[in-house]
């Protein structure tokens, strides 16, 4: 067990992050399995979605991944520096004045327009080395990525291809967590044609979702994140991976109020009996969603609230959300069982991240991404 210097001191913090890299590799173990004969990649972009870049690729790196995606160039020099051994694509960002940096870093750029294409081979030319690069082809999702003609011009364009060491030829789903939706079978078409302009190249199609599916989008190399760190990548089917994540709040204090009272900015809520109320030192300036109270989502069935846990037993959260606090109603707990210090499950085991994430009307990525700065981060399975 590893407590990171940079995190708030453990005596302190009002909140605490436990991030299971054992289960992180468990969760890799799967995808690979399931990846078949591809290659199994990792996408530790922000921060490794909010879980550590540094202990993430580490612990990945031990289980066998050799390949990493990062957003941009800054994430992959701190991939590089943790696993110098490991290749390491950049998504998105090739902007001029920023290839040498990439050549420094031994950074692979994925070129995702003519303009990319271009800086890069003007680098390679500056250099006088043909340098890897993976190239984005866009299949209908009109996000990044060159066209299936510019494609066809740039095989045509001796000038500028005869620069590029192409090693990898990639497209992007748009719907891969919608099984069966007809948009990814299209791409998966689109993306095989493009792949015969430029034969012999390793392909890459699939995100998390595309990788659990087994229906032949895993190609050779598989990309995927959100299921490394146990988040939901596919709707409306129980998600296979474990948690990797637990995020929990400390009470600050515990409060009697009675029946007919309000709870909280706004009087939002009124107190139906009689009630015991703590207060965690959280709230939505550490990344724990204002959305999350009131919401009315099916998951916050009790008291209409959402729900933390405390030693395995659901708790329902009461009236708004501030910035730096959040209330939970603690009547049924005996008081000799609970109080000030006490830790409070806010996602995790008991709780899911993706209903947590739908309660605040978003998903597991924007949650785990938007975790704050504020808490202790404790590492489980680091030592060996
Ligand atoms: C973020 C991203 C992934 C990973 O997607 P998940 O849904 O988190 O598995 C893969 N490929 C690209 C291009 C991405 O931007």
């Amino acid at each position: 067990m590893t407590t990171v210097p940079s995190s708030a001191h453990p005596d302190l913090a009002g909140g605490r992050l436990t991030i299971d890299l054992g289960a992180l590799a468990e969760n890799w173990m799967l995808l690979k399995k399931r990846a078949g004969d591809a290659e199994c990649g990792a996408v530790v972009k922000a921060n490794a979605y909010g879980c550590g870049i540094q202990p993430v690729v580490a612990m990945l790196r031990r289980t066998g991944c050799k390949t990493f995606f990062v957003a941009v160039a800054e994430e992959g020099i701190r991939v590089r520096n943790t696993a110098p051994d490991a290749r390491c694509f950049v998504l998105s960002g090739l902007y001029k004045g920023a290839a040498q940096h990439f050549i420094d870093a031994g950074l692979i750029p994925v070129l995702n327009s003519t303009y990319e294409i271009q800086i890069w081979a003007e680098a390679c030319e500056m250099v006088d080395r043909r340098l890897p690069c993976a190239i984005h082809v866009d299949t209908g999702m009109n996000r990044l990525g060159i066209t299936y003609h510019e494609l066809e011009a740039l095989i045509g364009n001796d000038k500028v291809i005869n620069w590029l060491d192409i090693t990898t030829i990639m497209t992007h789903y748009a719907c891969a967590d919608d099984i069966g939706h007809p948009k990814t079978t299209y791409q998966r078409e689109n993306f095989l044609h493009a792949t015969y302009l430029l034969p012999g190249r390793e392909r890459s199609a699939a995100n998390s979702a595309a990788t659990l599916h087994q229906d032949g989008h895993a190609f050779d190399l598989v990309r995927p994140g959100i299921a490394l760190y146990g988040g939901e990548a596919i709707n409306n089917i129980p998600n296979p991976m474990k948690p990797v994540v637990k995020l929990e709040g400390r009470i600050v204090q515990i409060r009697d109020a009675a029946e007919g009272q309000s709870v909280g900015y706004g009087a939002s809520e009124t107190l139906k009996r009689d009630s015991r109320i703590a207060y965690l030192s959280v709230g939505y300036a550490d990344g724990y969603h204002r959305s999350i109270s009131n919401s009315g989502v099916p998951m916050r069935s009790v008291n209409g609230s959402v729900q933390g846990a405390y030693r395995g037993v659901l708790l329902p959260g009461i009236g708004r959300i501030s910035m730096d606090l959040m209330a939970f109603d603690v009547t049924d707990i005996p008081e000799n069982q609970i109080g000030p210090g006490s830790w409070i499950e806010l996602f995790g085991p008991t709780v899911a991240l993706d209903n947590v994430a739908r309660a605040a009307g978003t998903i597991g990525y924007e949650l785990l991404t938007g975790l704050g700065h504020r808490y202790a981060r404790t590492y489980l399975g680091t030592d060996a």
